[in-house]
């Protein structure tokens, strides 16, 4: 590699797009790539095995492919000497060593990169320009005004804005099929014989360079949580596509009508598990958006299927990144419920007796992968009836599913899922007892808890700690219309028994559930 660059293309690990900004006017005879593998992002939050992997085999496969195409990388390896352990290290030996006049990149995903790497470039006087991520449908200005003078913020409104200005599923000013909203429709569970023979996911066997990796992270990273034997996650761009034509073809059309359901030993179901690809920039959020609209243009898919796909992608992924950019750095110290409980140590290990957390907590260690209900409505839910500080539950999450990324898993965990930020993005805490999880999925029968029971040795703990969570937070629930009727259920309960639901709690805090 010549010794000097013109600019520095700074190429972050979620930013795996030939055609992202930062390679705008770029020259491949005179610009150097920078990519850099460190150990720091991998402990900064616990990072489990499959995320730690999946980052670097698709980096290794991006770095490749740039290669081919003429681009001068500089990339540096995690086992490579002399490697600085952090992307501010890394990114100083480059600047000093390559002299570049600029460094360019795309707005990144993490505030805390953005401000080290800012920091790094000022401190050695090269100008760092940092440009929009054409990725995203909504840029973080433009989520700004929208937001500006709105006291809450919501999904629905932001959304059906997106549809109009983007044009997806609208016939003409109107929405498709006469609706914005088909979510009555997609909160099936499967009854009790089951979601019937699923066809699994098109999967994607680690090649050579992919193995090298889990070696390598099985060998670096051994104690962390999760596991690799089961890891098959697309890694570069004709996989991803691969992996959305699958799902277009095979699991869009059901997709939509049990989107909330769960099942044991069925990590999938019909979800698309697109998040990782999407969220490396392997994918882009339109041609994922155009496919669902066209299966069903084509009669391919309902639309109710496809309003409920499209509003993920096109609603709350654009949506929890504005309010990521909008609200940091302040938002990862949200704690709006003043929770301050440690998180269970079994959230690591998957050992406990409770059936759902169980089968769920084993699934997400071993796939790096839960879907949306069961992140929201288990694995969250517990954490917040538990009364879990927010920040702590965010780490894990961020440590242990393949998509994570800060602007994407931030907002969900404290805003969506621990109403930490005392409803900015959701009206309401989702909040349920062990009765929701028992109608949507089959996690009870194998349960040695009663879902219906509030007390008593075998009441199941999130109906116990529901209650007693109402209890807690009777007056702020009380205010909300939303959630006022819950709490009127709590005036039905006697004293006694509003006092043995708070001794169980309390001694579920102070000993687990054994
Ligand atoms: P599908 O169910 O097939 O949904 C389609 C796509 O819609 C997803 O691939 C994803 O890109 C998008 N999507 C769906 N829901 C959301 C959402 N709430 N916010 C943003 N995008 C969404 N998603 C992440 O990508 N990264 C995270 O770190 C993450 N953390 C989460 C933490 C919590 C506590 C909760 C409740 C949700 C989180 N989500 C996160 C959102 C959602 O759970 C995942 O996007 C989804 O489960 C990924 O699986 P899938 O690709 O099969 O999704
Ligand atoms: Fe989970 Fe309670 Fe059902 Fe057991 S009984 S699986 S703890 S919801």
């Amino acid at each position: 590699m010549a010794a000097e660059a013109r600019h520095l293309l700074v190429v972050l690990g979620d930013q795996l797009d030939a055609g992202a900004s930062v390679f705008d006017h770029a020259d491949p005879a005179r610009d150097v790539v920078w990519m850099a593998e460190v150990a720091g992002e991998s402990t900064h939050v616990w990072s489990s095995q499959p995320r730690i992997a999946l980052f670097l085999a698709a980096m290794r496969h991006f770095a490749h492919d740039l290669r081919q195409r003429g681009w001068r990388v500089r990339y540096t390896a995690l086992d490579d000497p002399g490697n600085a352990g952090s992307l501010a290290g890394e990114l100083a030996s480059a600047l000093r060593t390559l002299r570049p006049s600029r460094a360019v990149m795309t707005w990144p995903g993490d505030w805390r990169v953005k401000a080290d790497l800012a920091r790094v470039a000022a401190e050695l006087a090269v100008p760092l320009e940092v440009r929009d991520d054409r990725h995203f449908y909504c840029g973080i200005d433009e989520f700004a005004r929208w937001a500006a003078g709105r006291r809450q913020w919501r999904l629905e409104h932001f959304y059906r804005e997106m549809r109009r200005r983007h044009g997806v599923l609208m016939d003409g000013d109107a929405p498709a099929g006469g609706r914005w909203n088909f979510d009555e429709e997609n909160r099936e569970a499967f009854g009790a014989a089951g979601p019937g023979a699923l066809e699994a996911p098109r999967s994607f066997a680690p090649d050579e360079r992919t193995r090298e990796v889990l070696a390598m992270v099985a060998r670096r990273f051994a104690a962390h949580p999760g596991r690799l034997d089961r890891f098959d996650w697309p890694v570069t761009r004709a996989q991803a596509l691969a992996a959305l034509d699958d799902f277009v073809a095979r699991r869009l059309a059901p997709f939509g009508r049990t989107q909330d359901a769960m099942w044991a030993g069925e990590p999938w179901l019909h979800h698309s598990r697109l998040s990782a690809a999407l969220n490396l920039k392997l994918l882009g959020p339109r041609e994922v958006v155009a496919a669902a609209e066209q299966a069903w243009r084509d009669g391919r898919a309902p639309l109710a299927s496809v309003e409920g796909f499209v509003r993920q992608v096109l609603g709350w992924r654009e949506f929890v990144r504005g309010v990521y950019w909008t609200r940091m750095p302040g938002y990862l110290e949200a704690n709006a419920l003043d929770a301050h409980e440690p998180l269970p140590g079994f959230y690591w290990t998957g050992d406990t007796p409770m059936a759902c957390l169980r089968e769920t907590l084993a699934q997400t260690l071993a796939l790096g992968y839960a879907h949306h209900i069961q992140r929201l409505m288990v694995t969250g839910l517990y954490a917040l009836l538990l009364g879990v500080e927010p920040r702590a539950v965010h780490e894990w999450f961020l440590a242990v599913h393949v998509d994570a990324v800060e602007w994407v898993e931030a907002p969900n965990t404290l805003g969506m899922s621990q109403h930490a930020d005392g409803g900015l993005m959701a009206s309401k805490p989702y909040v349920a007892s062990g009765k929701y999880i028992q109608r949507m999925s089959n996690y009870c029968r194998q349960c040695r808890f009663d879902p219906d029971a509030r007390t008593g040795e075998r009441a199941c703990p999130f109906t116990t700690l529901y209650w007693d969570f109402l209890g807690r937070h009777e007056r702020r629930l009380a205010a909300n219309p939303r959630t006022v009727m819950q709490v009127r259920n709590l005036s039905r309960l006697g004293v006694a028994e509003r006092r043995a639901i708070a001794e169980r709690a309390a001694a579920i805090r102070a000993h687990g559930v054994r």
